[in-house]
């Protein structure tokens, strides 16, 4: 039997979606807050998460990026704005399904159902699910070794597809030139720390909207970049 953790603070919307849930056969546990929550989902062992995104203590944006980094189940935000959606869904962090409050119970569990489903073909086939990171609308395949940018696949040399991996990787993290060609060039290569600057001048055009301004990989003047997250 499937066993689904929702992390709901309103008791009766989580009552209803318990209900439904029930009734279809699943087991269903309920958590309130979103510290208790965010330590369930990620100390225990659910095949699916329901998560609200407006909680007490820590909201669904930040429990879905910690179970994300840790546990490969589908996650399904429910929000009563579509704004808050169309954001959580620029941020790219990462939720299978989104649903918007009020929604229809039986909408909700034929929902659960597919995406259960997808999650059973995935392992049942050995198929391994690729590693993906996702920030802010760019997408990096480390798998597949490949980039999209709003939806829209862009083509990375082999440097530049690894610089902009490392970086994205460790975001908000500051690296000196230097740091990022012992990294990502061989000790021994030929060259100096101008490449890294080629690199991520190409990068940027590739993934920035102005690339006077970046809104990804930002240069921290007398010191490296960052990839801001
Ligand atoms: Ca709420």
């Amino acid at each position: 039997m499937s066993k689904i953790l929702i992390v709901e603070d309103e008791e009766a919307i989580a009552d209803l979606e318990k209900d439904y849930l029930e009734l279809s056969g699943f087991e269903v546990e309920i958590e309130n807050r979103g510290d208790t929550g965010l330590d369930k989902a990620l100390n225990e062992d659910y095949d699916l998460l329901i998560l609200d995104l407006m909680l007490p203590e820590v909201d669904g944006f930040e429990i879905c990026r910690q179970v994300r980094e840790k546990k490969d189940m589908p996650i399904i935000m429910v929000s009563a704005k579509k704004d808050d959606i169309d954001k959580i869904r620029g941020l790219g962090l990462g939720a299978d399904d989104y649903i918007t409050k009020p929604f229809s119970p039986s909408e909700m569990v034929a929902r659960v159902k597919a995406h259960l489903a997808r999650y059973d073909r995935l392992i049942g086939s050995g198929q391994k699910v690729n590693d993906v990171i996702e920030i802010r609308g760019i997408k990096i395949d480390k798998t597949a070794r490949r980039v999209w940018v709003n939806g829209e696949e862009k083509q990375f040399t082999t440097k530049e597809f690894d610089l902009l991996t490392f970086l994205a990787e460790n975001p908000n993290h500051v690296f000196t030139k230097e740091e990022l060609f012992r990294e990502i060039w061989d000790m021994e290569s030929i060259g100096d720390i101008a490449t890294v600057t080629v690199h991520i001048k190409k990068i940027r055009e590739k993934i920035e909207f102005n690339t006077a301004k970046p809104q990804y990989i930002e240069t921290i003047w007398g010191v490296g970049y960052r990839f801001k997250a």
